[in-house]
């Protein structure tokens, strides 16, 4: 579980990016957190993720802070899975390597350096591709895929670190409508059967409402909505 307990962030050149916001994502919900741009969604993911460090406020992640002062920040990151807008692929890399670098780092140097990958590490990396739907595509360089099969890598590789929280940050801004629908679908399809909490920076509402659990609203810095997404038409 995750909870976000009166986060304040005010950047030194400038307004509050964010005011206060409270709120908890149980395990295996999905929040699509959408708002105008300036809201603060990036400051708050950025927070989470300890990429910068609130004004005020914590952040507890199944109940231990992870907030700046609170436990080792290489620590944090690896307890929450990252997926990008534009994948953040190795692109010379294989499939396969990219998925095993969410738990290894470096693969290139395990592969120059040990000539080997653990082997428990593959087998969970083979299951996650399973379930990915890109088994055959294991040892394609990265830079062979469709978008919408990079993001299905970029998924995989979030997952391989057995992470606590998956934080997504506009996951289908560069794929066609179809793709953007199916890798929705996979992602709240994976949260819910592993119990992974999740938050989406979505940008497009329409496709928010059609998969996420629940959709928080930001506007200046503050929750303006935070409800189910069948509630988000009489609210805006
Ligand atoms: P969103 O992701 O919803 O577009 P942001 O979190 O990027 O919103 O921005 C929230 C507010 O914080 C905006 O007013 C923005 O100009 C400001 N802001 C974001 N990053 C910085 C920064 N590094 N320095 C100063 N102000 C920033
Ligand atoms: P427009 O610019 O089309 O007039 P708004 O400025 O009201 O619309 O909304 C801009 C953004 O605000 C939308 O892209 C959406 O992400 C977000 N939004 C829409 N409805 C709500 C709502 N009820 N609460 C919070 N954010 C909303």
């Amino acid at each position: 579980m995750l909870r976000v307990e009166g986060l304040t962030k005010r950047y030194k050149a400038g307004d509050h990016a964010l005011k206060g916001v409270s709120f908890t994502v149980e395990p295996g919900q999905v929040v699509g957190l959408i708002g105008p741009s300036g809201a603060g969604k990036s400051t708050l993911i950025r927070c989470v993720n300890r990429l910068v460090d609130p004004t005020a406020g914590k952040v507890f992640l199944n109940d231990a802070e992870i907030t700046s002062g609170a436990g080792d920040l290489r620590r944090v990151r690896r307890r929450i899975g990252m997926i990008f807008q534009e994948y953040a692929l190795v692109e010379r890399l294989t499939v396969m390597e990219n998925v095993l670098s969410g738990r290894l780092g470096y693969v290139s140097f395990w592969r120059s350096f040990f000539r080997r990958f653990p082997a428990g590490d593959i087998e969970q990396a083979f299951r996650l591709l399973d379930r990915v739907g890109l088994t055959e595509h294991a040892d394609k360089r990265a830079d062979a895929l469709s978008g919408g099969q990079r993001q299905r890598v970029g998924i995989a590789r979030a997952l391989e670190q057995n992470p606590e929280l998956l934080l997504i940050d506009e996951p289908t801004a560069s794929l066609d409508p179809k793709t953007s629908r199916q890798i929705m679908r996979l992602i709240v399809e994976i949260c819910r059967e592993s119990n992974l909490p999740a938050i989406i920076n979505i940008h497009d509402v329409a496709l928010a409402q059609m998969f996420v659990d629940r959709i928080i609203g930001l506007r200046a810095g503050e929750v303006v909505f935070d409800d189910v997404p069948s509630r988000l038409d009489n609210a805006a």
